[in-house]
């Protein structure tokens, strides 16, 4: 599959994806309809034969919907999905996803998973590519701002406990799948990850990636699902190091734990 991040807004991503096959193509959460536009009208130019069929999006926030409406119809998309519980609050939704929910952009499989956690409404977009010929399956996932690469959305809606969830639903995909989030958040994420676990040495490792990405101007998404539970703390909730640095007790729960990570994520400078 072709996934090309659209930058939009201060440091959003929506994104295109193309199925290589039968060129359909959907967005994800059009921020703003200007960038999200022009990226479609050149992959456009660039293949006649591409039909952009849907808006996805991973939840009501308006910089993940504000585009919605203009760009449906300046693509001529026919659908706007997003899940059941933000209705009224996703402009032009037409599809009520419930969890679990499968669907098709071409030859590409899509299956939602309800992550609640940043609001109570978000939904992640698993979309598998079948292999074939000796090839194998290629998985992506949507996480809007659910999971960021190294970190996760505040909890403006859920519970610690509701996050943990949605966040070990997500670690149980393949660990190949590729992840492409909601925001360029990932440096300060990593900065904060190596404030809290300072001798794990993937999250080096990963920074110096990104510090070459982002110098060149490239986003850093995508990464893998393994790459990730390497650095994310908010994977990493049982991390010895991350609990002795927080203070978090040995005995607490996962959700605490997690609950008082994203607390001192909120008050990291
Ligand atoms: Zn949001
Ligand atoms: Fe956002």
């Amino acid at each position: 599959m072709q996934i090309t991040p659209i930058a939009c807004l201060s440091d959003n991503y929506a994104y295109l994806v193309v199925c290589p096959g039968t060129r359909k193509a959907a967005i994800v959460d059009p921020s703003e309809e200007a960038p999200v536009n022009k990226v479609a009208d050149e992959a456009r130019a660039a293949d006649p034969r591409l039909s952009i069929e849907a808006i996805w999006n991973t939840h009501h926030h308006h910089d993940h919907v504000g585009g919605n409406e203009a760009v449906k119809s300046h693509v001529g998309a026919k659908k706007i999905y997003g899940y059941q519980s933000d209705k009224g609050r996703i402009p032009g939704q037409t599809e009520l996803l419930e969890s679990g929910d499968s669907f098709e952009l071409g030859d590409l499989k899509v299956r939602t998973i309800h992550i609640p956690g940043h609001t109570l409404g978000a939904v992640a977009y698993v979309v598998t590519a079948p292999g074939g010929a000796g090839k194998p399956d290629e998985t992506a996932v949507f996480t809007g701002d659910t999971l960021f690469l190294a970190g996760c959305g505040r909890l403006f809606e859920g519970t610690p406990a509701q996050m943990r969830a949605s966040l070990v639903a997500l670690a149980g995909l393949p660990k190949d799948t590729k992840i492409y989030c909601g925001h360029e958040y990932t440096e300060s994420n990593l900065r904060f990850a190596s404030s809290v676990e300072p001798n794990n040495p993937n999250i080096a490792t990963m920074r110096a990636k990104v510090a070459e990405e982002r110098g060149a101007g490239r986003p850093s998404v995508p990464w893998t699902l393994e790459e990730d539970l390497g650095v994310n703390p908010f994977q990493r909730v049982d991390s010895k190091e991350i609990r002795a640095t927080l203070g978090i007790a040995a005995d607490a729960d996962d959700a605490t734990a997690l609950g008082a990570i994203r607390k001192a994520k909120d008050n990291f400078k």
